[in-house]
């Protein structure tokens, strides 16, 4: 596949329900408006992945992931992934800290610092 810029969206927490981890084959609840966001993405012709940690986790997790996607009413074939690389253009994660560039300035996010 050709490289071209995505958009990184992170699974549990983000894309679907998370409380507590529980196995590969576990994941919660679409959440509906992420949902609309990647349809949205996708529909105005964006490359959208799955950047989730589970993509490390082997073959059975893909699938897990595959299968919950298609059952989401989402396209199973989206590219999964655990890595960054230069290309990707925004990254919406539910642990992630919103950072201004070049200057350490904090936009968001929820941080241990603030406990
Ligand atoms: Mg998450």
């Amino acid at each position: 596949m050709p490289k071209s810029p995505w958009i990184g969206i992170d699974l549990d927490g983000t894309l679907a329900h998370f409380e507590v981890w529980k196995d590969v084959h576990t994941i919660g609840e679409p959440v509906p408006r992420m949902l609309r966001i990647i349809k949205w993405f996708l529909h105005n012709g964006f490359h959208v992945k799955i950047f989730t940690a589970r993509a490390s986790q082997g073959e059975a997790a893909i699938l897990a992931i595959r299968d919950w996607l298609q059952k989401a009413g989402l396209p199973p074939d989206l590219e999964i992934t655990d890595r960054k690389d230069h290309y990707m253009i925004e990254c919406w994660d539910d642990l992630a800290i919103s950072v201004e560039p070049n200057t350490g300035k904090r936009l968001g996010g929820a941080s241990v610092m603030d406990m």
